[in-house]
């Protein structure tokens, strides 16, 4: 081959070369045409082992075409690297933008249930009474349940409240008033406790009955205490707890651990006694919410208390009831049936 031939192979490279570069889309493409094009095995080296045919003068020439050439493929291939590279940069740049002004996604992470919320509630107001809390045991014995309750074995009124037992003999709560006697018995006096909790009965359930339930008790005994503590106590608890002058009305009913026994019963907020029928009241105006009444003198002696210098009272008030007023809710399964739509509402 002679000088002219080699020029122009040298000229054809090169531009086969140059379009390469311009067209490479990335910088591992661009980086494979190097290699492939200016390797020891790539076409411009083939071009330098034809040097020798040469004649001497024409060597030089050709030499400084081949370096020539050289110089304009790695200017080439510089630019093109920094283009590339810019590219790619911005891409990162647009996929990776972060707008910091847009408002965080909220997180949502659930509530309370209705009953634990006006639980604290309810014991907020006691403890600003001055009442301490205790807590109830879920399973407790025979003599805690029933007979520090004035209801001995046989006793007729058993048939209200019997229900599950453990294989040895123990009682899910059918009741709160289960701890009365613990209280009475183990607190210096006087004492004021509340004793929130839940209680388990066998049931057949309804619209108002339930297996699972809560109940807040309450015990009061000091000296000279009165039906009149009794029901300044609950009108306070409960104006606080509904947030309105609640009035009471009350009327007798019999529970065995006190005497007399009462039921106070609330006038209804949902009708305020207007004519007509009322779900809540049952279009009675009035609602029986505490069963309560004075301590049974047999309850005291069984705590070690004479009664004859200490009385007191003692209520256990449904708080699912108390929470079904406040919120208008009609049917106590719901608490329990684990449906979102009802509990979101609270
Ligand atoms: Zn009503």
């Amino acid at each position: 081959m002679n000088l002219e031939e080699l020029t122009k192979e040298l000229a054809v490279i090169q531009d086969e070369i140059l379009t390469k570069i311009k067209a490479s889309e990335a910088i591992p493409q661009l980086n494979d045409i190097k290699v492939a094009y200016l390797s020891k095995k790539g076409p411009l080296k083939d071009l330098q082992t034809k040097l020798p045919t040469l004649k001497p003068e024409e060597k030089i020439t050709f030499g400084q075409k081949i370096n020539a050439a050289k110089s304009t493929i790695q200017s080439a291939y510089d630019k093109r690297q920094e283009e590339l590279h810019l590219q790619e940069v911005n891409l990162r740049k647009d996929k990776n933008w972060i707008d910091v002004t847009i408002p965080g996604k909220k997180i949502s992470i659930g509530h309370l249930h209705p009953i634990t919320q006006l639980r604290r509630e309810a014991e907020n107001i006691f403890m600003n009474m001055g009442f301490e809390i205790v807590e109830p045991r879920s399973i407790d014995t025979d003599y805690n349940v029933f007979e520090a309750l004035n209801i001995p074995v046989g006793h007729p009124a058993r048939d209200m409240w019997d229900t599950f037992w453990t294989t040895n003999g123990y009682i899910p709560i059918t009741h709160t008033s289960a701890m009365q006697h613990t209280i009475l018995k183990e607190h210096d006096l006087p004492v004021r406790a509340i004793v929130p909790g839940r209680c388990f009965r066998q049931e057949a359930t309804d619209a108002t009955h339930e297996h699972t339930f809560y109940q807040i008790e309450g015990v009061y005994v000091d000296k000279n205490i009165t039906l009149s503590d009794l029901i300044g106590t609950l009108k306070t608890f409960l104006s606080a707890f509904y947030d309105r002058d609640v009035q009471l009305r009350i009327q007798p009913s019999y529970f065995p651990f006190v005497e007399p026994g009462l039921e106070i019963m609330i006038d209804c907020a949902i009708c305020k006694g207007k004519e007509g029928y009322c779900s809540t009241c049952r279009g009675k105006r009035w609602i029986e919410l505490v069963p309560a009444g004075p301590i049974h003198p047999n309850v005291l002696t069984m705590a070690g208390i004479d009664p004859n210098e200490y009385s007191g009272f003692a209520w256990g008030m449904g708080l699912d009831r108390l929470v079904m007023i406040k919120y208008g809710i009609e049917d106590l399964r719901w608490f329990h049936s684990g449906d979102l739509r009802f509990l979101q509402q609270f």
